[in-house]
């Protein structure tokens, strides 16, 4: 059983919520989502870390965090199947054709060159074409079902965060793993609490939201009650009352509580009220699919006109944390302005949003951009709630118990919390997780335990046929290669002088190197003699416990030609993989394999700062290869980076001529010229080099800041 975990966005933030999941020969995507806090490309999940292929997307309900990156998807990977609930299906084509409204209205304020070509292609015609062409199956709830051209059955499971909402439960041959999605198993108003507890048992592995992981939250129905209470204490004030409210869940939570306070305070009935913004479609569809109260005196009034001179007023405005350019910021701004208002948030609000300010009540004037002597609005007016549409830390607690499972992965959680977490629950024996975007989380099957590759060291093993020529050479015997028995027999009988790569190994251990922990990257060449090499080598290292992974090299064959173009570059990307996985905790083991592959694995090493080692066949001891006093300057590399992606990119090859000339002669070798193709290629080197550069770039990044838009520049 194969099973790798990435976040591409989510790890250890609320962001742009999207998993990988790489299930046997399956690419699976758990949701699909934007970061809220940022615009652009910058809202992205990691794009540039997914497969050529993606089998499925699973999207487990509507908020923008976790549809938001959908239609990208929609365009990179055209026949994918997309699996949800049909109220999500309808939220999310409502939402996202709203998103692109928006950023339509901001481009008009602010044209900045990211938003607009963004907006080239993340646009209502991308939206129209995703809906008519992907492939959506609308999903039930409770009831498993195949995913398609594969043994992977799953089930939706009621999440009760927002109306269609769902967690997903995964099982292939008897091994069983969850995705919550946002959830809440307690009632909220509308929503009855998730019914994870009845259906998920005995599970290998759970993937959990975290948003409140570590915190109580208040008891929603005290709080919401409270609400109620205080809105109806500054109706009886003749207030005007604005509820700044997330558009899909919370608008509809607040509908119903007043629909319930006009049952209880007849009074209530008299008051206006107002749905403003994007709620009031969200609303339409949730009364398809809810009962949601039928509210007296309810107003579908988009005009901002609409607040009235005199008397008590209830609107409840798009968005909750009053992002600019939103109804609730703009309901906001005139009700600052008057002394008969009150505002009322009724959940979470982030310190980077503008109602934050709001709460804190300083520099309300330039927030607002108004004058201060207009500003009217006393500090007693702005008020918080604290509803909650997710698992508090004693819901995520008793659900973790519940569900079986010992490999726990957090995701969609600030780093605080899931520090805190794993704190507690270290003294539960759960084996915990909470990866932080790129990185690979995998399932040792030997152990039954997942296993972070970051903190894990990665071996990586280059293997050649010196076992078969020994073999031939010593026990002078054929090789038949339908049994490795008598391989194994002559490592036994021969030690450490069977082979070269035992032997360094061997050797390695002996140097005290701790090799025991890591894992081992054999690299074998796709033929004949490589992969049998690597069934026998990777069968042996097993039998002394080591963990074993074999990596086939495509066109590392003796052609000079195929081995060159095809076979290094392959190799160099390989390595490179493996390295980034591992976030740069990896040593190389040159010793097996062709000549070639150790002067590139130094030029790796160099490049990646990491330990190269090998074993001359003289020499009694195996040896670094010093660290040269090199340090390659990325920025020198930078400075030309464009450039050389014009040479390597353009279509028209007299252009690229230019380019190329342009450059200077140091970086001239990492190319080499097709003049029949029209084209430039990078050389080995130049692919390593051009790995390196970005895997640098990435980790000079601050977390959350990823520039996707370099990944779709070279793309297109
Ligand atoms: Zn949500
Ligand atoms: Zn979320």
């Amino acid at each position: 059983m194969k099973f790798n975990f990435i976040p591409l966005g989510g790890g250890q933030e609320i962001g742009a919520n999207s998993y990988l999941i790489q299930i046997n020969d399956k690419n699976i995507i758990l949701d699909a989502g934007s970061n809220p806090n940022y615009r652009g490309f910058r809202a992205l999940p990691k794009f540039e870390l997914l497969p050529k292929k993606i089998d499925a997307i699973f999207v487990s309900h509507a908020h923008f965090d976790h549809i938001g990156s959908l239609p990208i998807y929609a365009s990179l990977y055209k026949d994918v199947d997309v699996y949800m609930t049909e109220p999500t299906f309808k939220l999310s084509k409502r939402m996202l054709h709203n998103t692109i409204n928006n950023m339509l209205e901001q481009k008009k304020e602010k044209v900045d060159l990211d938003d607009y070509q963004f907006l080239q292609f993340y646009n209502h015609g991308l939206l129209n074409y995703m809906y008519s062409n992907f492939n959506f199956h609308k999903i039930k709830y409770d009831r498993f079902v195949t995913m398609k051209n594969s043994d992977i059955q799953f089930k939706f499971i009621d999440a009760s965060h927002i109306v269609g909402s769902a967690g997903v439960l995964f099982e292939t041959k008897g091994f069983k793993f969850f995705y919550t999605g946002d959830y809440k198993l307690t009632a909220q108003s509308i929503e009855k609490g998730a019914t994870f507890e009845k259906y998920v048992k005995d599970i290998d592995i759970l993937i959990t939201e975290s948003t409140y992981a570590t915190k109580k939250s208040n008891h929603y129905q005290e709080e919401s009650s409270l609400l109620l209470n205080y809105i109806l204490e500054n109706v009886r004030k003749n207030k005007k009352i604005l509820l700044p409210s997330f558009a899909v869940g919370r608008t509809q939570e607040l509908i119903e509580i007043l629909g319930k306070g006009q049952n209880l305070f007849p009074e209530l009935k008299k008051i206006p009220i107002f749905v403003l913004g994007l709620g009031n479609s969200v609303t339409d569809i949730y009364k398809i699919y809810t009962d949601l109260s039928d509210l007296k005196n309810f107003n579908k009034n988009e005009m901002k006109t609409l607040i009235q001179k005199n008397g008590a007023q209830i609107i409840i405005a798009t968005n909750g944390m009053l992002m600019r350019n939103t109804a609730s910021f703009d309901i906001a701004r005139e009700f600052v302005q008057r002394k008969d208002s009150c505002i009322i948030f009724s959940g979470y609000v982030s310190p980077k949003m503008p109602g934050f300010k709001l709460l804190q009540f300083s520099a309300l004037s330039k927030l607002f951009k108004l004058p201060s002597q207009k500003i009217k609005i006393s500090k007693e007016a702005i008020k918080q709630f604290h509803l909650s549409a997710h698992a508090d830390d004693t819901e995520l607690n008793g659900f973790i118990k519940s569900s079986g499972a010992t490999n726990i992965i957090l995701v969609h959680g600030d780093k605080k919390k899931i520090g805190l977490f794993k704190k507690n629950k270290s003294n539960l024996n759960k084996n915990v997780f909470a990866p932080v975007n790129g990185e690979l989380i995998y399932y040792d099957n030997r152990e039954k335990l997942l296993v972070s590759a970051r903190e894990q060291q990665a071996i990586i093993v280059t293997v050649g046929i010196s076992l078969l020529s020994n073999f031939r050479r010593i026990s002078k015997k054929k090789i038949d290669y339908k049994t490795i028995v008598p391989l194994l027999k002559f490592i036994e009988e021969t030690g450490i002088k069977s082979s070269a790569e035992i032997e360094s190994i061997e050797k390695l251990r002996q140097k005290q190197v701790n090799i025991t922990e890591g894992k081992f990257y054999l690299l074998v060449s796709d033929t004949k003699d490589g992969r049998f090499v690597g069934k026998v080598l990777k069968l042996y290292f097993r039998t002394l416990n080591y963990n074993v992974e074999i990596i086939k090299i495509k066109g590392l064959v003796p052609q000079a030609k195929e081995f060159a173009k095809i076979g290094l570059v392959n190799f160099i990307n390989s390595v490179a993989d493996i390295i980034e996985k591992h976030s740069g905790n990896a040593i190389i083991n040159a010793t097996g394999g062709y000549k070639a592959e150790i002067s590139y694995a130094t030029v790796l090493g160099i490049l990646y700062k990491l330990k190269v080692y090998y074993l001359f066949d003289n020499f009694e001891e195996i040896i670094d290869l010093p660290q040269l006093p090199l340090n390659f300057d990325f920025n020198y590399f930078k400075k030309y980076y464009e450039n050389m992606e014009m040479v390597l990119n353009t279509a028209s090859f007299e252009y690229a001529k230019d380019c190329y000339e342009k450059l200077p002669e140091i970086l001239k070798p990492l190319f080499f010229v097709n003049e029949n193709l029209g084209k430039f290629y990078l050389t080995p080197n130049g692919v390593a080099f051009m790995r390196a550069y970005k895997n640098d770039r990435e980790m000079m990044k601050n977390n959350g800041g990823n520039t996707i838009f370099d990944f779709f520049k070279m793309s297109h």
